[in-house]
C-alpha cells in the first residue's frame, strides 16, 4: 500500500492543525478525500495566494513513516472506513481563473 504524505507549509504563518504532518496509507485521489474526511478542509484549499495551496502532497515510502506523536499523525489502511475514501473534496479558498 502506498502512503501520501501531508505536509503543513503555515499557510498564513499557522498551520492548520495541531500537527505538522500527516501520513495516510492510501494513494494520491482516495488519500485527499480521507483527509477531509478526517479533518473538514481540503488539503488543496489556498488560504494564502503567496503561499500555495495549504499542504505540500506526496507519496512516500513506508519506512518514511514515522511514529506517530503530536506533531505527527498516521492513519493506517485498518482504521479507514470505506465512506472516507469515497468523500467529496470541495474546491476551497482562491481559485485561479485565468
Ligand atoms: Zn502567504
Amino acid at each position: 500500500m502506498p502512503w501520501t504524505k501531508f505536509y503543513d507549509v503555515h499557510s498564513e504563518g499557522f498551520p492548520k492543525e495541531k500537527w505538522e504532518e500527516c501520513y495516510i496509507e492510501a494513494c494520491g485521489k482516495e488519500a485527499i478525500s480521507i483527509f477531509y474526511a478526517r479533518y473538514g478542509h481540503s488539503p488543496l484549499r489556498v488560504s494564502c495566494t503567496c503561499c500555495g495551496p495549504d499542504y505540500i502532497i506526496y507519496e512516500v515510502e513506508m519506512e518514511d513513516v514515522p511514529c506517530p506523536d503530536e506533531s505527527h499523525r498516521v492513519i493506517f489502511e485498518r482504521e479507514i472506513l470505506p465512506k472516507e475514501r469515497k468523500a467529496r473534496v470541495p474546491k476551497q479558498g482562491y481559485v485561479w481563473v485565468d
